[in-house]
């Protein structure tokens, strides 16, 4: 055989081997199949008032959405801000200008769609978790895995959760904490001038260790180092946001004057906030309704990493289905304060379960909840 010979001998075996190739192919892009996306605000009745220096009610609406595709539903729900005011009716309202984007978008390329209406919802983050989530539902659904698989996440090391206690007279503030006597951790609202006869009706029933959420209630930094000061000697492990979140000049000075580690939470929205909170906080509060979703959620935690600070994974009052969104990503984070769907006596999901605070995450595909009623409301 001369060199021609050879080389065409060898062009013709590389063909054949290119055509009976044993390498596998990559797979084919999914067919396009056309999408529906469907909102509904839901009003969640909560089981006390909830009174926190923000707000007081009896009822909560929250925004909920359903991506359909393929025969597969995800399901989202976003509960808007009142401090952002930001409403359930109002996400809606913004949602629907955008039905005609999220159902041609194609939901594997999901980070374009979500950095898309990013862009288009200035304002209405609770309303873009609704999508995030709902999303993220449907392609773990999709690919058969629970959503802590996409994340990585070992469902062993979910957090425990602290059960919350909303500002309230000592003896429904008592009535609270032995009600909460399966959590082993509580947090309490304070930020009023009523903060130490709360503690005290706290301190009358257990001697659990407690958690601390001001909501920006006390204005001046002075106040804010005695208030701390005195917390230190209650048991109290940690405490958000003392002051008002444009304070952060005063909050790094309070920071300097006490030992318990401060959060910032009102005073963390993105991920892009987080390195000029370093020198004034210890540690940030991460919650889905407020970043906009679990990707935005995810990359929070890793900034915040990277800087060397804590991670808290908090909620509004929401339903089962934002709660176990959170859950599923709380084997990243140190503490976790999820108990929004606990507060309420109408979940319409079924999802995350508590077990003396720890929680246990579904391992369903995709978030892992389930719709248990579907009435309008
Ligand atoms: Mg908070």
């Amino acid at each position: 055989m001369n060199r021609r010979e050879l080389l065409q001998t060898l062009a013709a075996t590389t063909a054949g081997l290119a055509l009976t190739g044993r390498e596998v192919a990559p797979a084919a892009a999914p067919a396009a199949t056309t999408a529906s996306f469907t909102t509904q605000v839901r009003r969640l009745e909560l089981r006390h008032t909830w009174t926190t220096t923000m707000s007081s009610s009896a009822t909560r609406d929250t925004l909920h959405t359903h991506y359909r595709r393929d025969g597969i539903t995800g399901y989202g729900e976003g509960a808007g801000i009142v401090r952002y005011q930001q409403s359930a009716l109002g996400g809606q309202k913004a949602l629907e200008a955008l039905l005609p984007l999220i159902t041609a978008a194609d939901p594997w390329s999901y980070e374009k769609l979500l950095k898309d209406l990013d862009r288009r919802l200035p304002g209405q983050r609770a309303a873009l978790a609704a999508v995030d989530l709902a999303l993220l539902d449907w392609l773990g659904k999709r690919m058969g895995v629970p959503i802590y698989r996409l994340f990585g996440l070992d469902p062993a090391d979910a957090a425990v959760t602290n059960m919350s206690i909303g500002i309230d007279t000592p003896e429904l503030t008592r009535q609270k904490v032995r009600e909460a006597e399966a959590f082993p951790v509580l947090k309490v609202k304070v930020g009023l001038a009523t903060d130490e006869a709360t503690i005290d009706a706290v301190r009358s029933v257990t001697k659990k260790p407690l958690r601390v959420d001001a909501n920006e209630g006390w204005t001046n930094k002075e106040e804010a180092v005695r208030k701390i000061n005195w917390l230190e000697s209650q048991g109290v492990q940690l405490i958000e946001q003392p002051l008002p979140a444009h304070m952060l000049e005063e909050a790094r000075w309070v920071r300097a004057r006490v030992h318990m580690p401060i959060f910032a939470d009102e005073a963390c929205h993105s991920a892009e906030d987080i390195p000029k909170l370093r020198e004034a906080f210890d540690g940030i509060v991460v919650k889905l309704d407020k970043c906009g979703g679990l990707i935005e959620a995810q990359r929070q935690i890793h900034v915040a990493r990277a800087l060397g600070m804590k991670v808290m994974i908090g909620c509004m009052v929401s339903s089962s289905c934002t709660i176990t969104a959170a859950a599923h990503l709380s084997p990243l984070v140190d503490y976790a304060d999820l108990d929004g769907h606990l507060l309420i006596g109408n979940d319409p999901y079924s999802g995350v379960t508590v077990n003396k605070g720890k929680l246990i995450l579904p391992s369903t595909p995709g978030l892992g909840v389930r719709l248990l009623a579907d009435k309008k409301g």
